[in-house]
């Protein structure tokens, strides 16, 4: 898919509550958008990629190679939804529009769901829209380390059973200054998931700083240039390791303040997506560019019927 990579606010996405009324009054509106988002460089046909199309007048794209029938949102999140799209643009923009996002109860609120159920799958689909694992590989120097989520103390390794392990691998440049963060639930504390998790989401030959545990000398030979820091205890990590320990504090923080409730471990994982989708673009002033590319990720990202949803899946 080719991508617009400067999306511009007025032309690309709407920049403010009363542009995004205006461009969007109704679902053949929304269609039109969802169209161009998921085919940026013109139709193609998702039987024979064919590049010609008809508009019928339902709304849909007909290939005139193979006569396919097919909508902008078939094979997308919004797939068979039964709610008009318009409402779904509404709950995009009200998830994006809020800077630390928005409880399954706040949503149902805002757009009036007759249940907290719809509300909760929403965002659930929502979340799986926003990190694309495969498009965001960390790069330059990365910390990565381990912290954990839940339980009462905020310590190192030695949790107990109902904390979280959570493996945090973060960007830093040479000023200090954060870049990009990815996050995820591991299986044990201290485990080698955690060599398989810095494979999937960093790239070759970035440099990574970790601690002295002996398991990391392994980076160095899947191709990276690894810096162990050794001898470090708890106490020193806001000095040694600060990135990882901040991206911690900002999890407990939000986990705690925006979602009101306990997070099961099976839905976790899709949490810290939604964190490291807020966290990415938090130097982002235009809301509006978020609205577009949950959007656009949404697009591009499978349906999950509400029974795998419940499933954990
Ligand atoms: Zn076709």
């Amino acid at each position: 898919m080719t991508e617009i990579l400067r999306p511009i606010g007025g032309v690309d996405y709407p920049r403010t509550y009363q542009e995004f009324r205006a461009w969007f009054p109704d679902d053949t509106a929304c269609v039109e958008y969802l169209g161009k988002l998921r085919w940026p460089a013109g139709f193609s046909c998702p039987r024979c990629g064919d590049g010609h199309s008809w508009r019928t007048g339902d709304g849909l794209w007909m290939c005139a190679g193979c006569g396919l029938k097919t909508s902008a949102t078939a094979g997308t999140i919004f797939h068979r939804s039964h709610t008009p799209l318009s409402t779904w643009f509404a709950a995009v923009w009200f998830v994006t529009s809020q800077k630390n996002g928005v409880s399954a109860k706040g949503l149902e609120g805002a757009l009036g769901f007759g249940s907290y159920e719809t509300a909760w799958a929403w965002l659930h689909k929502l979340r799986r829209a926003m990190v694309r694992p495969d498009r965001e590989l960390l790069g330059g120097v990365v910390e990565l380390d381990q912290s954990f989520l839940g339980g009462k103390s905020a310590g190192k390794r030695g949790a107990s059973s109902d904390k979280a392990p959570i493996t945090i691998a973060v960007e830093r440049d040479d000023s200090g200054q954060l870049g990009r963060v990815r996050l995820e639930l591991a299986d044990v504390p201290g485990g080698l998931d955690m060599i398989g998790f810095a494979c999937e989401v960093i790239t070759p030959g970035a440099s990574i700083h970790t601690d002295g545990a002996r398991m990391f000398a392994r980076l160095t030979d899947k191709g990276y240039d690894h810096h162990a820091i050794a001898g470090y205890k708890a106490d020193d990590l806001d000095t040694v390791m600060p990135g990882p320990h901040l991206v911690s504090s900002l999890l407990k923080r939000w986990t705690a303040g925006t979602l009101h409730y306990r997070i099961s471990r099976q839905h976790l994982p899709y949490y810290l997506d939604e964190f490291t989708f807020r966290f990415n673009r938090r130097a982002s002033k235009a809301r509006g560019l978020l609205f577009y590319r949950l959007l656009q990720q949404s697009v591009d990202t499978d349906p999950h019927p509400l029974k795998e949803l419940i499933g954990g899946g």
